[in-house]
């Protein structure tokens, strides 16, 4: 299980010993051992200089850091070592792992990016968690998390409603957007099905919430029933909408994708 290291107040220190390494490369791409087994996070007897300790994972601290160019690792044969970003790790690593990995570079990224305040310019400083304050006038700001939405829209009748984007080859999936400031997550989801599909959608579900740090979006899962309007894509969003039947479903998201858990649990309804 992963635990946060700041759950409030203070950073706190790594406990000594035996940890997990979170090496980010330039580009954003995590240094992780990977053999015929699959990838899993570094370890290390000794905690590098400067890293910044993100929490446990199974009792072990997980420690984050930029990776100098240079560096090599003496704990790992390099031939084992590979560099991977980190949409490859879905799929490749237990959940834990991504989620710590996800979390670490939204981190490392906030410590590089937020060095300076964004209203006067001047030098901030940790203050309490991640905040970072300014010296200057004041002004904190903490790391962001940006909510975005997914829209599954059925017809009750056993029709879902899925679309495609320039660039997904043969997948489809089902609509979403980004929450304007000032707007719940419901108002979102019929704001974004008009815009996007000019379809009205009446009652909206909550259905589960996944952080993707892409680069630091929280989706928010909703089942949505459509109301009225004909499928009319936007072309500068959608290439393709369509209804589909729940029998006959094209090419969809990997399972790990908050988008096609969604739409498993809405097919697993259907017929019953
Ligand atoms: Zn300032």
């Amino acid at each position: 299980m992963f635990v946060r290291a700041y759950p409030g107040g203070k950073p706190a220190s790594p406990p000594s010993g035996p940890s997990l390494l979170l090496p980010f490369v330039a580009d954003g791409e995590l240094l992780v051992h990977h053999d015929r087994h699959g990838a899993r996070l570094l370890r290390a007897e000794t905690a590098p200089e400067g890293a910044l300790f993100v929490g446990t994972l199974d009792g072990l601290p997980c420690l984050a850091y930029t990776q100098p160019s240079t560096a090599d690792d003496d704990a790992v044969e390099p031939e084992d070592i590979k560099r991977l970003g980190l949409r490859s790790l879905f799929g490749h690593m237990s959940d834990d792992e991504v989620t710590v990995a996800g979390y670490a570079s939204q981190l490392i990224r906030w410590q590089k990016n937020a060095r300076f305040c964004p209203a006067c310019g001047g030098p901030t400083h940790n203050d309490d968690g991640w905040n970072q304050k300014c010296a200057a006038c004041g002004f904190s700001h903490y790391p962001p998390a940006t909510p975005a939405v997914l829209i599954l829209v059925h017809d009750g009748a056993g029709n879902i409603l899925l679309a495609q984007k320039e660039g997904w080859g043969k997948r489809y999936s089902i609509l979403a957007g980004f929450v304007e400031p000032g707007e719940s997550l419901e108002d979102c989801c019929r704001r974004e099905t008009v815009e996007e599909v000019q379809v009205t959608v009446g009652e909206c579900t909550y259905d589960g919430s996944q952080p993707w740090p892409f680069p630091h979006q929280l989706m928010v899962g909703f089942v949505c029933r459509y109301e009225s309007g004909t499928i009319t894509p936007d072309p500068t969003e959608l290439s393709h909408a369509a209804w589909f039947h729940h029998t006959a479903l094209p090419e969809l998201p990997p399972s790990y994708a908050l988008s096609r858990q969604l739409i498993d649990r809405w097919v697993a309804q259907q017929g019953k």
